[in-house]
């Protein structure tokens, strides 16, 4: 089977684990400041705090923005669940607003219309790797005082108006799950320009203990104070030490899933049947994820064919508000997003990462345009 996403390690990866293994710290070490570091200058935010996986960089960001019991926060539901399930930790609502049929992004006008006196935040999801229409967005939240989150799980890379993704909202979360564009096994990121909520997620990723250097010295070494609720989200050397290493490969890995997005795209201009995602023109498209409607064929149909010719077609992503926790707690129902609703309905996300061979890629153009 041919996977729709797969990560690339090679033997530098490798070999920079095994210094760590190797050396004193294998958690809370240098590699960890050395991997922000790392994104926050490929990305140009002021500060980057690594979590251990992408679900809890979303958690970090939205306890940054101080999101509490009684809050709203508007979020698309054209999305991993993470997404929303990251406003519910915090005891907030969540409130799905739609998307944008030929992207998929979080639609501004319908998120205006979601606006109540309790919204205190936006959560827009870069899907497929497109960044949302930020601009907008930030003139919606600077009106209603809102935090504006991005989840950049697919848009590491991104650009929008010639500024990169992890810039373009108050907090950026990443992801490094091994079908992300890098990879540290488990891990995520939140990058700001924020120094008090950096300040807030450094304390949130290790229990909520503030490790002041000099308040310890001035009441000794073994001091330590807790003064907000943290959890332990730390990541560890040995992964931040294969995030560096894999951070250095991805400008090439994002071209190469450009060239592919084209390929595609020229391939199935052909066919009416088959309607790639549409991306601006000002955006630079960081290509997580190929995502194609079908037109006039059933789309379980073609999912179970092209599963049977061995390629690993998939769908991104079952309206968070369809899943039965949603709807058993707060209510969401059928009719709720009509444009995500309609367009779950025919999508399909085809193979997409950087090892894919042009022999794989000619076989899978092949058999969709054979739908
Ligand atoms: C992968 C993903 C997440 C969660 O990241 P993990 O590292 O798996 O916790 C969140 N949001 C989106 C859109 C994702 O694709």
């Amino acid at each position: 089977m041919i996977p729709y996403g797969k990560q690339c390690i090679d033997d530098a990866d490798i070999q920079e684990v095994i210094n760590v293994l190797k050396s004193d710290f294998i958690t809370t070490g240098p590699k960890v400041d050395d991997f922000e570091k790392a994104v926050a200058e490929f990305t140009g935010a002021a500060y980057a705090v690594a979590v251990s996986n992408g679900t809890a960089a979303l958690h970090a960001a939205v306890i940054a923005a101080g999101i509490q019991p009684g809050d709203e926060v508007i979020v698309t539901p054209i999305s991993f669940v993470a997404s929303a399930n990251c406003i519910v930790y915090a005891g907030a609502t969540p409130v799905f607003a739609d998307v944008i049929e030929d992207s998929l992004l979080i639609d501004p006008e319908d998120v205006k219309r979601k606006i109540t006196d309790k919204t205190k935040a936006i959560i827009a999801v870069d899907f497929a790797g497109q960044p949302c229409d930020y601009d907008t967005l930030q003139a919606i939240a600077a009106e209603h005082k809102l935090t504006l989150i991005a989840d950049g799980a697919h848009s590491i890379g991104a650009e929008y108006h010639g500024r990169k993704a992890g810039t373009l909202a108050d907090l950026t979360t990443f992801s490094f799950h091994p079908v992300k564009h890098i990879t540290t096994g488990e891990g995520g990121m939140i990058l700001t320009d924020n120094a008090d909520f950096y300040q807030k997620m450094k304390y949130f990723r290790n229990h909520g203990i503030t490790t002041d250097y000099r308040q310890r010295q001035e009441k000794g070494a073994w001091f330590y104070e807790m003064k907000s609720l943290g959890y332990n989200y730390r990541i560890t050397d040995i992964q931040c030490a294969l995030g560096i290493s894999q951070l250095k490969k991805l400008p090439a890995w994002i071209n190469k899933r450009q060239q592919i997005a084209k390929t595609y795209d020229k391939a199935f201009e052909q066919t009416d049947k088959i309607v790639p995602l549409k991306t601006a023109e000002t955006s630079l498209n960081a290509y997580h994820l190929y995502v194609i409607k079908l037109v006039g064929i059933d789309r379980e149909a073609a999912f179970n064919q092209l599963r049977e010719k061995g390629i690993g077609v998939n769908v991104h992503y079952i309206p968070i508000h369809y899943q039965p926790f949603y709807r058993e707690t707060f209510n969401t129902a059928d009719g709720m997003c009509p444009v995500a609703e309609k367009c779950y309905q025919s999508i399909l996300s085809l193979p997409l990462h950087p090892g894919l061979t042009d022999n794989e890629i000619n076989y899978i153009i092949e058999n969709v345009c054979q739908l």
